[in-house]
């Protein structure tokens, strides 16, 4: 196990200016914090922290991060606080653990590989401060290079979860160090076999191909330094784990892979690099389309390097990447890299105060979204910055539930259930009682506390941020209204019956289900209440010798069969009801009146909407006032109107005129109304400008074709200069 003083060392040698004494506390508290708890090998538990916090060094992180490195298990596994923490170590180190606290209640969520992109965005979103995720990386890190002492279902699980989380957040992150560590350990945990197979057939290479690549390398340092160029060269080859992926991804065998080996040059500067391409092409042929400079054009994740492929010496096919010594450090270390003290110089401590320099890295990352070079790194940024929408939380059972950001208790209930949804009267945040609508943090467990009969208020739907949950209280609201109906339906049979002497129940109706092709009472009653069903005919149906007066106002000589506009009901007769609105398409009991506001007339392309409390309200179909029923489909009835019972009366329709202001406007205006043959209801003076008023009048015309003449009549005069019909 480390000493207090190597982990010192180890810190100093890179930030001479490292606060000893705190590392020396952090220890100290970490151990006797730990005491006797033991690891999976029968190692001593405190001897994990340390080599975490090791890890953490080789990526030259700052005092904070190796602190919390330390501590990291402590809250979550010993007696320790985070009160206690901050009070020892201060905030800012108390933060850390706290998330690194609360990522490891992530591991006790199951993961399902559905899950695994959630929880990516989860890490992202819970470890605001970059560094946690450093730290959360080196914990994941170090317990795979010690999974041999974890029983082998376990290891599999955590080994799977490596692979489709940790290793990939690595990535996004830069760290190709890590994510190839993180990817090889999995890999021979999760396919042991063709593991091996890679290994012996890499041994078998290198065996073969030694000889060669050390030529190769020769080769090109002497051509380096002829030219009076300080390079580093080395041979390097993919890993196991890369080279499975190839295989599988391209369904090729081990034989067929060209790119197992390449070499690294790393030179001093910038220029440096492109003078060894110089060097590099005089002396070998390059192979065509494999040249790409990410110096000037970097990747988005800050990789910088020149590609290329020579046919070097043999005739042998060589790949070859060129760059410097802190490209080659941000290509393994990425967003480590950046936090690092550079070149060992002094501490600044600015640089990783809360916006850390690697998060501001992070952020340009994905700002420089428009340079990304495929489709597949344009969709990881965009995923990156999806985590600033999002907000994760748990059931009280662990389960974790992605929102969108400012998403309210009533969208989590939704998303847990919809019926959890629909009774929620209540909600617990992280055990304290809250409103329904408080918005959700990220890492809140939320409970959703329910009531049975409870339905959802439809002022919910515009409150909710979820499609699910609006959708859901939607449709929610539809069955209210439903319920609505069939309230009305039983009033209106109840009534029916009694008129034809006989008493209404439901279990007679039922019986009767099949006369009238109905799935239910329910279904009956709101196709009454609905105006879809005559509630004659269910009296008919239960007691089929009655004889009924038929309504004597019910029109049967346009007796036709029609369709209402949800489709489902067939024989609808043409009415006229006793107020005398010439409208077919209708059947049933319901009153029926226009829309106010310049309602229909004859001609006019019109709806009936199903009002509970009114009945059927006539509407043409370009009144703006029917866009509030567009989702409400079992409310709108298709109807006509019945033009020969409509002959002679007069129907209200409103008029916009504006004229020009000049004296007897007005009365030319009227005239022409006249003359028409059309009735002034009512007429509104409104100031325009200056020179034209509007005037809003309600009159009453025959039908369609009068109105039409009507308007062409007064737009002919010369001092009309504008008619719109007004629907309200
Ligand atoms: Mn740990």
């Amino acid at each position: 196990m480390m000493r207090q003083y190597e982990l010192v060392d180890r810190v100093r040698k890179y930030n001479p200016q490292a606060d000893e004494d705190l590392l020396n506390r952090a220890y100290v508290y970490a151990m006797k914090a730990h005491g006797a708890q033991k690891r999976a090998s029968g190692d001593p538990y405190f001897s994990h922290p340390l080599e975490v916090a090791a890890i953490l060094t080789g990526l030259r992180l700052d005092d904070a991060t190796i602190v919390a490195a330390v501590l990291h298990d402590t809250i979550e596994d010993t007696a320790s606080t985070r009160e206690e923490i901050d009070q020892i170590f201060g905030e800012e180190i108390g933060r850390l653990v706290d998330g690194l606290t609360k990522l490891k209640r992530l591991d006790l969520v199951s993961k399902q590989a559905e899950q695994a992109e959630n929880f990516r965005r989860m890490l992202l979103a819970v470890a605001d401060d970059i560094r946690v995720l450093l730290v959360k990386l080196a914990d994941r890190l170090h317990n795979m290079r010690t999974l041999q002492y974890v029983p082998p279902d376990k290891r599999r699980r955590i080994a799977q979860e490596t692979l489709d989380i940790y290793a990939p957040l690595a990535g996004r992150m830069g760290m190709q160090a890590m994510r190839d560590e993180l990817e090889n350990l999995s890999f021979r945990t999760l396919m042991p076999e063709a593991a091996a197979m890679i290994d012996e057939r890499l041994d078998v290479l290198r065996r073969s191909n030694g000889e060669l690549i050390k030529r190769i390398e020769k080769e090109l340092s002497d051509a380096l330094s002829d030219r009076g160029i300080t390079a580093e060269v080395k041979g390097r080859e993919k890993t196991p784990y890369s080279i499975w992926r190839k295989m599988e991804r391209k369904s090729i065998g081990f034989e067929q892979l060209s790119d197992i080996f390449g070499f690294r040059v790393m030179v001093p500067t910038i220029e440096d690099c492109y003078r060894v391409i110089g060097v590099v092409h005089t002396r070998w042929p390059n192979v065509p389309g494999r040249f790409k400079d990410y110096i000037s054009t970097p990747k988005q994740n800050d990789y910088r390097s020149i590609h290329t492929t020579v046919v070097g010496p043999g005739s042998q096919r060589v790949e070859l990447q060129v760059r410097t010594r802190e490209m080659n450090e941000v290509a393994d270390n990425g967003i480590a890299a950046h936090a690092l003290y550079k070149d060992g110089h002094t501490v600044d401590t600015e640089r990783l105060s809360s916006e850390s320099r690697a998060y501001l890295w992070l952020r340009r990352t994905i700002d420089a979204l428009n340079q990304g070079d495929t489709p597949e790194d344009f969709l990881e940024h965009t995923k990156l910055e999806l985590f600033h929408d999002q907000v994760f939380c748990f059931s009280p059972k662990g389960r974790l539930i992605a929102l969108p950001r400012g998403a309210t208790p009533i969208d989590f209930a939704y998303a847990v259930h919809t019926d959890v949804g629909n009774h929620a009267v209540g909600a617990r945040i992280n055990g304290h009682i809250a409103p329904l609508l408080s918005e959700l943090q990220n890492g809140d467990e939320v409970q959703i506390v329910t009531a049975e009969g409870q339905t959802p208020p439809p002022a919910w739907e515009s409150l909710v941020v979820t499609g699910k949950a609006r959708a859901a209280i939607r449709r929610a609201t539809r069955d209210a209204v439903r319920e609505q109906y069939s309230g009305l339906g039983r009033q209106i049979v109840t009534r029916a019956f009694e008129r034809s002497g006989k008493t209404y129940s439901d279990d007679r109706l039922k019986a009767a289900l099949p006369r009238l092709a109905r799935q239910s009472v329910e279904d009956v009653l709101a196709a009454v209440g609905r105006g879809e069903m005559y509630s004659g005919d269910v009296v008919k149906a239960v007691y089929p010798d009655i004889a009924l007066d038929r309504p004597a106002a019910r029109s049967t000589k346009s007796a036709k069969t029609k369709k209402a506009a949800n489709g489902a009901t067939p024989a609808a007769a043409s009415v006229e009801s006793a107020t005398g609105i010439p409208i077919r398409g209708l059947r049933g009991d319901l009153p029926v009146s226009f829309a106010p506001n310049g309602g229909a007339v004859p001609g006019d392309r019109i709806v009936g909407i199903l009002t509970p409390g009114e009945g059927v309200v006539i509407y043409p179909i370009q009144s703006p006032a029917l866009t509030q029923f567009d989702d409400q489909p079992e409310r709108w009835l298709d109807v006509r109107w019945d033009v020969e019972s409509a002959s002679g009366s007069l129907f209200p329709v409103r008029l916009l005129v504006s004229v020009l202001n000049e004296p007897g406007a007005l009365g030319n205006v009227a005239t022409v109304i006249g003359e028409t043959g059309a009735n002034i209801d009512s007429v509104d003076i409104a100031k325009h400008s200056d020179d034209v008023r509007d005037l809003m009048l309600d009159i009453e015309v025959h039908d369609l074709k009068h109105l039409n003449a009507l308007i062409a009549q007064l737009k002919a005069q010369t001092v009309v200069s504008r008619v719109e019909r007004v629907n309200g």
